[in-house]
């Protein structure tokens, strides 16, 4: 009998399943594509890496020989900034990766495998009935269709946001739309010319809204993208691969960076991704990382909030499984709210400017300089900081308002 039925076998769902299975529990991962696949998201947070760890799941991490990520770089025009996550303000990791996520995804669930979970790939899940003591699970692989009675189901599905649209628990995001075309490079950057050890975050050089990210992995190959507003990416023309360079030579310095890297996989366009869910849980159910919200791609939030979901969801959900009284919105909803408002109010900096003038303020108070590189390594749920919950949208107005004012 099925303890815990989980729906994708990202991040959210391999590290939920590796913790679940090494609690002893039945844990069944149902993948609705083949792996390695391809997914974007590459470059990791500090934090994540410490939740591997405690996970027990770094050393095939470490293993891997993925590229060594100490820090994030941004640059607009002539003005550059840099942050090394060694100089952070809280405790824990100076250090994550750069990861081919195809890679990276199948070293997490062929661990959860090791751990015990049964992990089946090319079935999807297309139906949920939550209306009786245990949900009722449809899944489908090729024309074989069966019936699951979990005691629990974790959604981990990312953007195909299953029990969302299956129990219609979608909202509309708070951000407006965005679009991100990307892909992968031999990037033939000059050794010297940039720090492969961090992202690349380049501001376009009129419009603070429009932005690329640049992420080098070990093998010589790189992550890259532009993203933008609908309109901005309506004024270029031709195929998508086209538009992409048109959009790289927009941000002259980026043009330059790579000026000799050739695309190594088509080019892709994601459309109106921020996401969000009226609630995170219900009877049976669970909703993790990316299947309950995103934000934005800017901070590379997503894949340690997916994890943290994953890390919080499962101690509820042992002590549930267990007979324990729990409460859902209290242990978990709310704990991993603090973090994503965190983020959230950082994107909105972000867009609105604030955050940019912040992170190239050159006489920056060195204690405030290492909180904002805290929140830049993922350490989000650190309360100790006072740019993280809340409160953090009205600290960063105030301290943008001081950079301007300088
Ligand atoms: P996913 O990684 O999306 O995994 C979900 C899995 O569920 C998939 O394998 C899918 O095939 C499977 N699935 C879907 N539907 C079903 C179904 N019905 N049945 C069975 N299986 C199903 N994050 C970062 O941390 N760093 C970055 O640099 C970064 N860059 C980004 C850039 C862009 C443009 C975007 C849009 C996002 C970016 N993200 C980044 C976010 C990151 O991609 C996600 O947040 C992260 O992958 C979420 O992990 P997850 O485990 O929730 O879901």
């Amino acid at each position: 009998m099925v303890d815990v039925l989980i729906i994708g076998a990202g991040p959210a769902g391999s590290m939920s399943a590796a913790l679940l299975a090494s609690r002893g529990y039945d844990v069944l991962v149902l993948e609705k594509q083949k792996f390695p696949r391809f997914s974007i998201g590459e470059s990791l947070l500090a934090n994540s890496l410490e939740m591997l760890e405690d996970a027990g799941m770094l050393e095939p991490v470490m293993a891997q020989g993925f590229q060594f990520k100490n820090g994030a770089a941004f640059v607009h025009n002539e003005r550059y900034s840099e942050f090394n996550f060694a100089e952070k303000f809280s405790e824990g990791s100076p250090f994550t990766f750069q990861v081919p996520r195809a890679q990276f995804d199948k070293v997490l669930a062929d661990e959860a495998a090791r751990r015990g979970a049964r992990v089946e790939y090319e079935v999807e899940i297309t139906g949920i009935d939550v209306s009786g003591e245990r949900p009722v699970v449809t899944s489908k692989r090729g024309d074989e269709i069966k019936t699951h009675r979990p005691r629990f189901v974790l959604d981990a599905s990312g953007f195909g946001r299953t029990l969302p649209r299956l129990l219609d628990l979608d909202r509309p995001s708070d951000f407006p739309p965005r679009a991100a075309v990307f892909v992968h490079v031999q990037d033939n950057t000059i050794s010297g010319e940039f720090d492969r050890q961090k992202i690349r975050v380049g501001v376009h050089p009129t419009n603070q809204e429009v932005w690329s990210w640049f992420i080098p992995f070990s093998n010589g190959q790189a992550s890259l993208g532009i993203v933008a507003t609908p309109e901005h990416h309506a004024k270029f023309k031709g195929s998508l691969e086209e538009r992409l360079w048109q959009l790289v030579a927009d941000e002259p310095k980026l043009g330059h960076l790579l000026r000799n890297a050739k695309a190594v996989r088509p080019v892709a366009e994601l459309k109106g991704y921020a996401s969000k869910v009226k609630s995170m849980f219900g009877p049976g159910f669970a909703l993790l990382g990316n299947a309950a919200e995103f934000l934005d791609p800017v901070f590379s939030s997503g894949v340690t909030v997916a994890m943290k979901s994953a890390t919080l969801a499962c101690d509820v959900l042992h002590r549930q499984l267990k007979g324990e009284r729990v409460d859902w919105q209290t242990e978990f909803a709310d704990p991993l709210a603090y973090g994503v408002e965190t983020f959230r109010n950082f994107v909105i900096g972000w867009y609105d400017g604030s955050l940019q003038d912040v992170i190239f303020f050159e006489n920056q108070d060195p204690a405030i300089r290492r909180m904002i590189c805290s929140v830049l390594a993922g350490y989000v749920w650190d309360t100790k900081n006072p740019y993280t919950g809340p409160q953090s949208g009205r600290r960063l107005r105030a301290l943008a308002q001081m950079c301007r004012a300088a």
